[in-house]
């Protein structure tokens, strides 16, 4: 085929043009490429005053944000919760043998938000920009104002030099149940289809979350064996050379109530857990278990070390790195942490964390206020364990905190107990476990489910 000289002179000319447009567009793509996106902003209303953004929904967050609103009343707050239920932690473990029904332990958020006259923002928080007063989450970036922390904890594996595999594989088959919530349902199941064996419970050093818990689940967890007269025993690998709280009244319940089902173990160290042989090696011993729960060190949530704020205390890895009588982050006075993730030595608990959160609402309130700085005040700590469920029998504590100079650490002040568990049983302080944990979602909430 012939081509004439002007045919192919057309063709080069399109050609050119083609590839110039291709060029053009090229460039532009580069031009984009290049470009750094902007970040997206969250979508919600612009701030009607000083903005206040509390990470975590919390026992003690939700406090901060109830308790800002009515302190600070023109302060603009968002509560930032990456989950869109609340699972009560305090009483799961009486949910495990049907002693209240899930409808007890789970709220709403939305309902919180609406009584304490707030925004509920359901997003991860993903990154501070601590220059710019800037959080990142996963729906978008908050300014703030404030900054307050309130993420909890998260677990340490690496006390049993847990490699990927075991570490996840301990986290899916034999979780801790100390984070709400599918770690809760795991739990029931195990506890529900318990046919005999040892049910191995571990507990932590260090100042883990809710000293009583794991004690509490051993009682219980027998109590449930001996009433179904189920063949088990409950063992329990405790790191530490005592009880760590209420001593007596566990003890004595270990003792008189289930003398051939709890076999308790201190000053244990685990050095090997094999998960498919089902067998667990101490210093000393080699423990075959039918089932188990698996709880070890506990940490400042990860969102503190994401954020630049954490650092170890004397008792965890990466808790909130903060002054520990303002709450305020070391170099950051506008940014505050809350609840278990300080590092002080408080018991990790509810009742801790929620009067916490009143004290550090104080505190932002009376900046925004433009009052003078509160003097400092103790959380206090009220706690009710059952030892017992076939009846129901309690014991209890309350205490508060003081600073003590030479030790440079916080000590129990004015403390109250009665671990005597022996009272007409439950009628007793058993019992008094749903009225005190009533009060307080009705405090975060605004409703009384009951
Ligand atoms: C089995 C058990 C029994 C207990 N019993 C009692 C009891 O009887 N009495 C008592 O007082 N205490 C009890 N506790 C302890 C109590 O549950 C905790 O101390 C309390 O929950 C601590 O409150 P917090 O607000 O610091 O943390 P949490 O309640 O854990 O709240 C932290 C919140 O932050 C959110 N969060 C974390 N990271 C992010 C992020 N990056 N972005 C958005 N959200 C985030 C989490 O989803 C969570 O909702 C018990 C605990 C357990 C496990």
């Amino acid at each position: 085929m012939n081509i004439s000289r002007r045919a192919v002179l057309k063709l080069s000319s399109a050609l050119a043009g083609l590839l110039l447009t291709s060029q053009a567009v090229a460039s532009d793509e580069k031009k984009t490429v290049k470009k750094t996106p902007k970040k997206e902003e969250a979508f919600i209303p612009k701030a009607k005053g000083p903005r206040v953004v509390v990470v975590g929904g919390g026992w003690s967050g939700l406090s901060v944000a109830k308790n800002l609103k009515i302190f600070a009343p023109k302060a603009d707050i968002v509560l930032v919760e990456q989950k869109d239920i609340f699972f009560s932690c305090p009483v799961s473990n009486l949910w495990f043998v049907d002693k209240v029904d899930l409808d007890f332990l789970t709220h709403d958020f939305l309902q919180a938000a609406r009584y304490g006259n707030y925004l509920y923002f359901h997003a991860t928080a993903t990154g501070v920009d601590k220059k710019n007063n800037i959080l990142h989450t996963s729906r978008g970036d908050i300014g703030y104002d404030y900054l307050v922390l309130a993420p909890g904890i998260d677990y340490d594996y690496s006390c049993w030099n847990a490699d990927e595999v075991l570490e996840n594989r301990l986290r899916m088959e034999y979780p801790a149940g100390m984070k709400p919530s599918s770690e809760h349902i795991t739990i029931k199941n195990k506890v529900q289809n318990f046919k005999g064996g040892n049910f191995i419970i571990t507990v932590p050093s260090g100042n883990y979350r809710c000293l009583p818990a794991p004690y509490e689940r051993a009682c219980i967890i027998a109590d449930f064996i001996k009433e179904k007269k189920i063949k088990g025993k409950v063992i329990v690998l405790d790191e530490n050379n005592d009880i760590t709280i209420k001593p007596k009244g566990f003890h004595t319940a270990f003792k008189e109530l289930y003398k051939d089902i709890i076999v308790w173990e201190p000053s244990t160290q685990i050095e090997k857990i094999d998960l498919d042989k089902k067998v667990v090696t101490t210093e000393f011993e080699e423990y075959a278990f039918e089932d188990a729960i698996f709880y070890p060190h506990v940490r400042g949530a990860k969102i503190l070390e994401i954020a630049g704020v954490a650092k170890d205390s004397v008792f965890n890895k990466l808790e909130g790195d903060i002054n520990q009588f303002t709450y305020e982050v070391n170099g950051h006075p506008n940014i505050y942490i809350s609840g278990d993730a300080r590092p002080m030595g408080f018991s990790k608990s509810g009742n801790t964390s929620n009067t916490e959160g009143a004290i550090v609402a104080k505190r932002i309130a009376a900046k925004i206020n433009k009052e003078k700085d509160p003097e400092w005040d103790s959380p206090t700590t009220l706690c009710i364990s059952e030892v017992g469920v076939y009846p129901e029998r309690g014991i209890f504590i309350t205490t508060q905190y003081k600073y003590v100079k030479a030790e440079k650490t916080f000590d129990f002040d004015k403390v109250f107990s009665d671990e005597n568990w022996k009272g007409q049983p439950g009628l007793d302080k058993g019992e008094n476990v749903y009225g005190w944990a009533t009060s307080l979602y009705i405090d975060m909430f605004g409703i009384d489910k009951g």
